[in-house]
């Protein structure tokens, strides 16, 4: 433990900025001081910003997604396509598909995957109402976005079965060289993936 430099408050904001992802303890102290030098124009605005942002964070009973509203942002959304519905395993994920802009659909946050080893079964997760919003009318598709893991595969295989009896067709994501990648590179799970799930050109 390096000895303290500055009274427990300020150690205190150093100690929480080190659990931040990202962040070790040497970033921290500087993300630490650049606050203390910008009181003004940075410290005081984040602090009530993370007031704000903590009073009113809930979960969407919709969708399952973090936010300052429910219905969320994106459930409130009437511009979304209605009828395409993307499950994700966290809120990470959905704000990652997001950025990529490439579908203006609704998403699912399952909250996690099945994971038997960690104790993690169906219904530690949000998947009864995944089945109960698939079985709307409007929902024509579910987009499996799960992470290429085991636990994510299993857990797209479960919710496969569990969907059978809705009128949707799902789908997941491609597996395969990723954009920009050079197939020499790539590892041969990757290699074998792309090879059979090959498109017509
Ligand atoms: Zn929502």
């Amino acid at each position: 433990m390096p000895r303290a430099v500055a009274g427990p408050e300020i150690e205190r904001l150093i100690q929480l900025l080190a659990r931040m992802p990202g962040l070790g303890p040497r970033s921290a102290r500087r993300a630490a001081l650049h606050l203390v030098r910008r009181r003004a124009e940075l410290m005081e605005p984040l602090a009530s910003a993370l007031g704000d942002a903590l009073a009113k964070i809930v979960l969407c009973r919709t969708c399952g997604s973090i936010d300052t509203r429910d219905p969320c942002t994106v459930c409130a959304d009437a511009k979304r396509d209605r009828s395409i519905l993307v499950v994700v395993e966290n809120v990470a994920d959905l704000w990652a598909l997001e950025r990529a802009a490439a579908v203006s659909a609704r998403y699912h946050v399952l909250g996690g995957t099945l994971s038997p080893l960690d104790g993690v079964g169906p219904d530690d997760l949000n998947i009864a109402k995944l089945v109960e919003r698939a079985h709307d009318p409007a929902v024509k598709e579910v987009v499996l976005a799960l992470n290429a893991t085991v636990d994510g595969q299993t857990t797209a295989h479960y919710v496969t079965d569990l969907l059978r009896e809705a009128a949707v067709k799902v789908t997941r994501l491609a597996h395969g060289v990723p954009v920009g990648g050079e197939l020499d590179y790539l590892d041969e799970g990757t290699l074998a993936a792309a090879i059979r799930s090959r498109t017509p050109f």
